[in-house]
């Protein structure tokens, strides 16, 4: 991972647990990223609109709106479907991992999440 590319990679970290958001939140800060949050479905995309982050973690239970209904609208949207998302979920049976491929996103973690497996997965989704 390059120093200088870490520094600037903005993460929309959509988490409405607080000790999953600190303690990846946390990790993910001692690695250069940083991070910006949003708690709950409605605040991920108005934030995305916004502030354009380089990638999103996307926790899938949260209030207002969940994680694959944000994903999916993102994903509908011309100017941020690009934006890849990373599905965070304590769903672990494959229907629900099916419906999260469906909503749109582009990989998929089961809580509880393995932070070298994110970091991995983060890497090589925003490979040029
Ligand atoms: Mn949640």
């Amino acid at each position: 991972m390059s120093v200088e590319r870490s520094n600037t990679t903005k993460i929309l970290l959509a988490e409405d647990n607080q000790e999953s958001y600190e303690m990846l939140s946390e990790y993910l800060e001692a690695w250069g990223y940083h991070i910006i949050r949003a708690q709950d479905g409605k605040e991920a995309l108005q934030i995305t609109r916004e502030q354009r982050p380089d990638i999103i973690l996307m926790d899938i239970q949260m209030p207002e709106m969940d994680g694959l209904e944000a994903t999916r609208i993102l994903k509908k949207d011309e100017e941020l479907r690009h934006i890849p998302i990373i599905a965070l979920t304590a769903l672990a049976m494959q229907g629900d991992r099916k419906r999260c491929l469906d909503a749109g996103v582009d990989a998929y973690v089961s809580k509880p999440v393995s932070l070298r497996k994110v970091t991995g997965l983060i890497e090589t989704l925003l490979k040029p």
